[in-house]
């Protein structure tokens, strides 16, 4: 009899970390970083709001009418027949009229264009009949009709924007249309990311006889190409345990993150793990996530620390399940985007161990009903890239799920958004 371990070709693996705490145990763990600097609006998308921003005006700033047609007096609609009325002037956008008009009688009025105070409904003009300077109405119109009301979008000491608030194309559109200019907005992220490896190359350099390009960098450089994060790269570090360490250390002085990939697993040369196991502030997890089992998370000096593992989808899904969110919290992101998930039949039989969750990377489309379907892109190792290349979604079989048969209903999370 001999003695073994637990290893992820196990039915049943012990002492996984589910998906879930792992998650948890690293957002607790993060208080969102302080500072902030103040950007001109046009730079601000993406960036995240550092201020409760409060409406100083009303909007529309006057009342004015919703459309191209003739303002009255509602008092003057008729109830029944018709309605002759005289047109006494005209209002712009831009361009009010300042004159008063009588009842029985009416202005031509623009989209846009302020309402003098007395009147109080828009004829469109495609319901009028216009003839010699009069207009002529039937009884089908409301009294208050197609006037927008000042402050009826936003009102004076509204507030408009909470702080944490992920600014979009919408929300700089409404800061203009306050009349504000520049805004507060937290401080980039500083991310520092790396790969280590003694087999690794980057992709200009011309590879060793073993060697292998460097793939899990220039995953993470794309991913974290986001204007509300700087990414220091750390380039490719060689496995030596010093040499680890000093480099992690020097980071941990500038960085808010250190993400690195490789090394953290239970091989001879895993020397994230070697380098990190005794600073007492870095814990090694066995997360029970396929891809993505082996995961070190704490601190080096001042800075957060990521280790995921070194296979190029494992980077990626870890990635995306942990680091992310993590990231999202640190910036006081309070609006966090939704990774919205979808029901689909997946086509062919997936296989899945219970106890852990797994991520497959899949092709979901719409069948002849316009029902969801999803089908898997093929080899699904950790280290098959390609398996995510080609697909537009992940596959996401739970925790205490079993394998699926074909026309199984399966929960898919589409990439769109996320990249
Ligand atoms: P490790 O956890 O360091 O043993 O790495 C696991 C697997 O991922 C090995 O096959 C590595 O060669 C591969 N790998 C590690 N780092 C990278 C990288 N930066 N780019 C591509 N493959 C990598
Ligand atoms: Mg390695």
């Amino acid at each position: 009899m001999i003695h073994t371990q637990p290893s992820c070709t196990d039915i049943f693996e012990s002492g996984l970390m589910p998906c879930e705490e792992a998650l948890s145990r690293i957002l607790n763990n993060l208080p969102a970083i302080e500072g902030y600097q103040r950007l001109p609006i046009e730079k601000a998308r993406g960036r995240v709001l550092h201020e409760t921003v409060v409406s100083a005006s009303n909007v529309p700033p006057h009342t004015n009418s919703a459309v191209d047609g003739y303002a009255l007096h509602s008092s003057d609609l008729p109830d029944q027949g018709i309605a002759r009325l005289a047109v006494k002037g005209i209002a712009l956008a831009g361009e009010p009229f300042r004159g008063s008009i009588e009842k029985g009688t009416c202005l031509r009025i623009m989209t846009g264009a302020a309402m003098p105070e007395a009147l109080d409904t828009v004829i469109m003009q495609e319901h009028a009949e216009i003839k010699d300077g009069f207009i002529t109405i039937d009884s089908r119109h409301k009294a208050g009709q197609n006037v927008r009301r000042a402050g009826e979008d936003i009102k004076q000491g509204e507030t408009v924007l909470a702080s944490g608030k992920l600014l979009t194309p919408p929300d700089i559109g409404l800061l203009a249309s306050l009349g504000i200019c520049e805004v507060n907005v937290k401080r980039k992220l500083t991310v520092a990311i790396a790969s280590t490896g003694n087999e690794i190359v980057a992709p200009h350099q011309i590879p060793t006889e073993a060697g292998i390009f460097d793939s899990n960098r220039y995953s993470l450089f794309a991913a974290l190409d986001r204007s509300d994060i700087e990414i220091i790269d750390l380039g490719i570090i060689e496995d030596d345990a010093e040499v680890l360490l000093q480099r992690f250390n020097e980071a941990g002085r500038h960085a808010d993150v250190i993400i690195s990939t490789g090394g953290v697993s239970v091989g001879e040369a895993d020397f994230t793990k070697t380098a990190l196991k005794n600073s007492g502030q870095v814990d090694f997890w066995k997360v029970a996530i396929k891809p993505g089992r082996p995961l070190a998370f704490g601190r080096i000096g001042n800075a957060a620390f990521f280790g995921l593992p070194g296979n190029p989808v494992a980077v990626l899904v870890t990635f995306y399940f942990f680091v992310l969110p993590a990231l999202e919290k640190m910036l006081g992101i309070v609006d966090k985007p939704i990774a919205p998930t979808l029901t689909a039949r997946t086509t062919e039989n997936l296989r899945k161990k219970p106890g852990r969750t797994e991520i497959q990377r899949g092709i979901v489309s719409r069948d002849e009903n316009g029902d969801w379907i999803v089908k898997t892109t093929g080899k699904q190792g950790s280290g098959i890239l390609m398996s995510m290349s080609k697909a537009n979604a992940f596959i996401i079989l739970n925790h205490q799920d079993t394998s699926k048969s074909a026309g199984d209903w399966v929960t898919v999370m589409p990439f769109c958004g996320m990249f």
